[in-house]
């Protein structure tokens, strides 16, 4: 069953009772969660099982992600061996030496040489080795140009933002509201910098996953009532210098193994999360 495009798909199937039994004080409300992440279609205890299944994450799903990914990757592999590496190095701002591009995914080196294999200081996980290539493939190489926008407002990002809020912004906002040292983590296992705080935020750090692909992650803690918050921004020159796809995938990697990290809290190296060989 394919999955619910927008909030309004879900409540369509609600009872509409406004009963506040799954902790949402509307229907609606409950939808907007679901859509965004933040709850399970089954904490409605009026949908029936069938509803309930059509919505679940269900591990063929899943699957069939992986099975994208690995296929996409793969494409890409082969389209970087039709390429001229030593002009695209000096395009996107990367070394070449002997017959390998090597540039720093989040510190780190990252190579992949004229056949397309890749090689790395990190574990090469296919959310980062797939924007890798398409940032060498086909980036402009555009130097950052300082303004900070939100994923939605990078070309073609809108109509995915929903996903985007529910698969990196929502689970990295319950890792910082949980899990109290990943700011630090991030500056210290992923070379991350604090910087002067941005929009009024508490908290502001950017990470450079690819050279000029820097990503911010601010975060506003509670306060007065309110309730925490943290958005992720990019620089605007973002969607010219990778696919949104690309950038969908690093936000929402880079989201899973902070995750990752905060489950193992405690782990002081980058080992523990999966991002550096072991
Ligand atoms: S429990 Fe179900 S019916 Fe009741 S408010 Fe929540 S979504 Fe609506």
């Amino acid at each position: 069953m394919p999955r619910p495009k927008n909030a309004m798909e879900i409540f369509t199937l609600l009872d509409k009772s406004n009963c506040r039994k799954c902790g949402e004080r509307t229907c609606l409300a409950f939808a907007a969660a679901v859509f965004q992440g933040r709850k399970k279609i089954q904490e409605c205890p009026k949908l029936d099982s069938p509803i309930i299944e059509r919505f679940s994450d269900k591990p063929e799903d899943q699957n069939n992600v992986a099975r994208n990914r690995d296929e996409f990757l793969e494409f890409l592999q082969n389209e970087v061996r039709h390429i001229d590496l030593a002009a695209a190095a000096e395009r996107v701002g990367a070394d070449f030496s002997g017959s390998k591009l090597t540039l720093k995914v989040l510190g780190k080196d990252f190579s992949v040489d004229t056949a397309g294999n890749l090689s790395a200081d990190i574990h090469i996980n296919p959310w980062v080795a797939a924007p890798f290539l398409d940032y060498i493939r086909y980036g402009k190489g555009l130097p950052a140009s300082g303004n900070w926008v939100s994923f939605r407002e990078l070309k073609d990002g809108q109509e995915r933002y929903a996903l985007f809020q529910k698969r990196c912004e929502v689970p990295l906002k319950r890792v910082a509201d949980t899990y109290t040292n990943l700011f630090d983590d991030l500056v210290r296992l992923f070379g991350g910098k604090q910087v002067e705080k941005q929009f009024e935020s508490d908290i502001s750090v950017v990470l450079h996953p690819l050279p000029r692909v820097p990503i911010m992650i601010c975060y506003w803690l509670p306060e007065d009532g309110l309730a925490s918050s943290l958005n992720v921004f990019f620089d605007d020159t973002a969607d010219r210098n990778l696919s949104i796809g690309s950038v969908f995938s690093l936000g929402a990697g880079l989201s899973q193994m902070f995750e990752k990290l905060a489950l193992r809290h405690g782990f002081p190296e980058a080992s523990s999360v999966g991002m550096s060989k072991t």
